[in-house]
């Protein structure tokens, strides 16, 4: 399969002022050299504890904000350093499903104002056409079309997020961002939804960055996973592949929190426990970001810090280990 989005080198530094009238610069290196890439048509996973970098990720690939360094290589061309006006045909290539269906929907617009809206910016649709553009769209994600003179409140949260998705599906894009679209809903709503979304994926030949903050979440749905660990990404690989040989400690502790169905398996799970909290991204340990929290940690993981090895075909992971 053809690669849709080559990301090299990604990196996103937010300066933080510190010291008296704020005269030192710090920076929270939020993602700091991050390299993959996602195929047309599959589902890469994203996954880390709060703080990683996956939702930064996201949004730097979207140019919601500018990178600090790096390439995002979108179907051949770098759109990296693209000024806005440059960036308007591949807005409407790549769109975002956010987290949290209640705050990103404007509540004073109606449901179909709030989907007609990206059809009016891109000048896609008016009158008539826009409006069954709209009726069609709500459709697509199972909702009634009658639901486009209501507004949000009136909605579930589930309804919402199928709200959200039928905006960003209104321009035709060919690739979704979704950060974490089903954290936030019930967890009756979430099997649903992401049903939908494969279903979506399916009939319009979409590809999918699904950031998640546990494994368990993205295994059902992602051809791959990539897992962050403050700022870095520590492993990736095919999802069978990284669930059957987690091979980074951070992978293997994240896995170990997922319970297990079957009460045997269970016992049998040697269970990693992930000890302490995240270090601040402010001043992250030297070498191994992980090594505050890692059992197997040497010597040299406070020196040297690991990059991304090929341990099996399409099998990467950075550890010393390896
Ligand atoms: Fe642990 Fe060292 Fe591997 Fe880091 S490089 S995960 S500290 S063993
Ligand atoms: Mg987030």
């Amino acid at each position: 399969k053809e690669i849709l989005l080559d990301v090299k080198n990604l990196k996103k530094y937010f300066p933080v002022r510190k010291g008296f009238f704020g005269r030192q610069t710090q920076y929270v290196k939020a993602v700091d050299d991050v390299s993959f890439f996602i195929k047309k048509g599959e589902t890469l996973g994203l996954v880390g504890e709060s703080g990683c970098g996956k939702s930064t990720t996201g949004r730097t690939l979207i140019r919601l904000y500018d990178p600090t360094d790096g390439e995002i290589i979108f179907n051949g061309k770098d759109i990296a350093k693209l000024s806005q006006k440059e960036l308007k045909p591949y807005r409407k290539k790549i769109q975002m499903i956010f987290q949290d269906p209640y705050a990103s929907l404007n509540s004073r617009m109606t449901v179909g104002d709030i989907i007609g809206e990206p059809l009016d910016i891109h000048g896609i649709a008016s009158g008539k056409e826009r409006l069954e553009r709209i009726h069609e769209l709500l459709n697509i994600v199972g909702l009634n079309p009658d639901h486009a003179t209501r507004y949000p409140h009136e909605f579930s949260g589930g309804q919402r997020q199928r709200i959200g998705i039928a905006r960003a599906l209104a321009v035709e894009p060919e690739f979704i961002i979704a950060d974490e679209p089903i954290s936030a809903l019930d967890v009756s709503i979430q099997a649903q939804v992401v049903n939908m979304l494969e279903d979506l994926q399916n009939d319009l030949g979409l590809t999918y960055l699904f950031i998640a903050h546990d494994l368990s979440m993205v295994r059902h749905i992602s051809n791959r996973v990539g897992v962050m660990y403050l700022g870095k990404l520590v492993e990736i690989a095919e999802s069978d592949e990284l669930y059957e040989k987690p091979s980074h400690p951070y992978t293997q502790a994240l896995l170990s929190a997922i319970p297990l169905p079957d009460p045997k398996a269970a016992r049998e799970n040697k269970r990693v426990i992930l000890e302490g909290d995240v270090p601040s991204p402010l001043n992250p340990p030297s070498g191994c970001r992980f090594r505050t929290r890692c059992r197997y940690a040497m010597d040299k993981c406070a020196e040297i810090e690991p990059q991304l090895k090929e341990i099996a075909p399409g099998h990467c992971v950075a550890c010393h280990l390896y």
